[in-house]
């Protein structure tokens, strides 16, 4: 949630259990639970049609051998909750450039705007909250 505080108008309280004010909750899960896949986000309630009150991030460690991976998955999966969609085509990019972020749906190499919302993706989630 770093990510949202640091680079948008988000920002994250952190609780020890969820509560009627839980607007996403996060669990560590593995291949058992969500085979050939790294990470996933889910509405569990919506307020009303499309609009998602509590949503559920699912990450699965088993295919997140380092810390990268897993930053990115993290990213990726926030991202899809704030309503990002992934990157149809990457570029080659610079440091928060229009095509390279955390959206991109593959692994990823250690560089730093892979673990990261692009400034097209930030503008976004600042003009939505
Ligand atoms: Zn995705």
């Amino acid at each position: 949630m770093a990510n949202l505080d640091n680079q948008t108008d988000m920002y994250d309280v952190y609780a020890s259990s969820c509560g009627s004010q839980t607007d996403i909750r996060a669990e560590r899960t593995n291949e058992y639970y969500l085979p050939d896949t790294r990470g996933s986000y889910e509405c569990v309630t919506f307020i009303s049609s499309g609009v998602c009150d509590v949503g559920r991030l699912l990450v699965n460690v088993e295919r997140l051998p380092d810390y990268t991976q897993r930053r990115k998955t993290f990213c990726h999966e926030v991202g899809h909750s704030v309503g990002l969609q992934h990157y149809t085509s990457i570029g080659t990019g610079v440091v928060n450039g229009e095509n390279n972020d955390c959206m991109k749906s593959s692994t990823v190499s250690g560089e730093q705007w892979w673990i990261e919302y692009s400034q097209h993706h930030r503008d976004h989630i600042n003009e939505a909250y």
